[in-house]
């Protein structure tokens, strides 16, 4: 969850100022920013101060439980700055908005538009007939509103992008995981035209970004529904040809559409990162298949062992979820099996829950909450011994690291990442910001790296 937002400048009026919450994932946070740039067309200036905004936007995610609930709790919080400041708009969109619907009006009273997952790019207009109207609008169409969305990048003359800019290439999935709520609440894959995803690069790495993150749900499945059923993997080469981006990332891999040829694409485009994050979920075969996802631990390896062939030096993240209905504890031990197998570089690790849709919500034996917390304290600690040794194997070596801004731990120090996703905080100026760097790794913690500048060709 983060708030987006600035010092408020004196001279405006506090109905200018818009405050954007985020919670969940990066496509949420993309489209987050996309509001802001368009509602900035509008007049309105972010800020992080709630009480001094006109409009507060909630961009909010209902794919896990935790994060539902912190919604309604930042929900919470707002009745009493809406009672203090009645002209204060607030909107809600994404999962929950679109999950919800007109039930969130009614629930929370004193809020003013809810507006589903396709309908985000009439924000503006929704906005304008609230305040004109007066009125509270539940918006959540069946297909795409676009009309204003896809042309913002074009029609913005200047774009002040930060050195890593999010560009999402997919949205939707077609997968149906039996536990996962988006293929309801986001709908069917849509991809977007590469001619289209080619453009918006262009201007970002014109405004200043020298690294993509490409979004989507499921991007290795991009271009299924496009004219001509252009790949992923000629996404990726066209993208190499035809901008000048230095580094490219993607989000999220599902392992049953990890081609050889995508696996190719490691050891023959020198833009993209070597890393890979790609969600296992559980190591057992018979989870995996009342999971619906597809593949078998075996195959799932098999992949890993081919991309390692490849590209040796790759880095890899993974998503792992415990305590799904009807996982023993021998399941559970093949999930740390796989986990000890692999040696992934990082771990995003989850407690399963029942959601609204899931066909999971009516699987008998589910697991005891103690047992999944157990369970998930285990899978966490093997982890972390995993991740602070191959943290630890890094010192000494030197690295090359696109430096994105000052790092969080202050002295003077900047952050970067390593190819593999690995945060290198060292001592340098703010002038080698967007710049590639040779680091010297000199320490190792649990989560970032410490370092020295060996070399910097300006
Ligand atoms: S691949 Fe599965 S987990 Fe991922 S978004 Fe699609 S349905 Fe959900």
């Amino acid at each position: 969850m983060r708030a987006r937002g600035d010092v408020l400048p004196k001279t405006a009026e506090s109905s200018q100022y818009l405050y954007i919450q985020t919670f969940g994932c990066q496509m949420n946070e993309y489209d987050s920013l996309r509001v802001e740039r368009m509602l900035a067309r509008e007049g309105y200036l972010p800020t992080s101060d709630l009480n001094s905004a006109g409009v507060i936007f909630l961009n909010t995610c209902s794919v896990r439980e935790k994060a539902e609930q912190k919604v309604y709790s930042f929900l919470g919080r707002l009745r009493s700055i809406k009672v203090r400041n009645p002209g204060l708009k607030i909107i809600v969109a994404g999962c929950v908005a679109q999950q919800l619907g007109k039930k969130l009006l009614e629930r929370f009273d004193y809020l003013d538009l809810v507006v589903g997952t396709r309908g985000v790019a009439s924000i503006a207009q929704l906005l304008e007939r609230s305040q004109v109207k007066e009125e509270r609008i539940a918006h959540l169409p069946e297909e795409e509103d676009q009309a204003h969305w896809l042309h913002l990048f074009e029609r913005t003359s200047s774009i002040d992008s930060p050195v890593v800019a999010p560009v999402t290439i997919m949205q939707g999935c077609n997968n149906f995981c039996t536990y996962c709520i988006v293929p309801h609440v986001r709908g069917r894959e849509r991809s977007r035209p590469m001619a289209e995803i080619i453009r918006e690069i262009r201007l970002v790495a014109n405004g200043g970004a020298r690294e993509i993150l490409l979004l989507g749900q499921n991007v290795n499945s991009y271009g299924r529904g496009l004219p001509g059923k252009p790949s992923f993997v000629e996404l990726l080469h066209r993208i190499c040809v035809e901008t000048e981006i230095s580094r490219i990332r993607f989000t999220t891999s599902h392992p049953k559409d990890l081609t050889d040829d995508l696996i190719a694409c490691f050891g023959e485009l020198s833009p993209l990162c070597k890393f890979l994050h790609l969600p296992v979920q559980a190591g057992s075969d018979r989870i995996l298949r009342l999971m619906n996802r597809g593949y078998t631990a075996s195959r799932y390896l098999e992949r890993i062992e081919r991309l390692r062939t490849i590209c040796p030096e790759v880095g890899l993240s993974s998503d792992v979820m415990v305590g799904f209905p009807g996982e023993t504890e021998e399941d559970f031990r093949e999930t740390l099996q796989l986990l000890d197998e692999v040696q992934f570089d990082n771990l995003f690790s989850f407690r399963y829950s029942d959601r609204p849709y899931a066909r999971s919500a009516d699987f008998p034996d589910k697991v005891a909450e103690g047992i999944k917390a157990r369970r998930l304290i285990e899978l966490q600690s093997l982890q972390a011994e995993i991740t602070l040794r191959k943290n630890q194997r890094e010192v000494g070596c030197v690295r090359e690291v696109l430096v994105e801004g000052p790092s969080k731990s202050g002295d003077g120090q900047i952050m970067g990442r390593t190819q593999q996703n690995r945060i290198v905080n060292f001592q340098g100026t703010e002038r080698l910001i967007g710049k590639k760097v040779q680091v010297r790794i000199m320490g190792a913690f649990s989560h970032s790296l410490k370092g020295e500048l060996a070399e910097y060709r300006g």
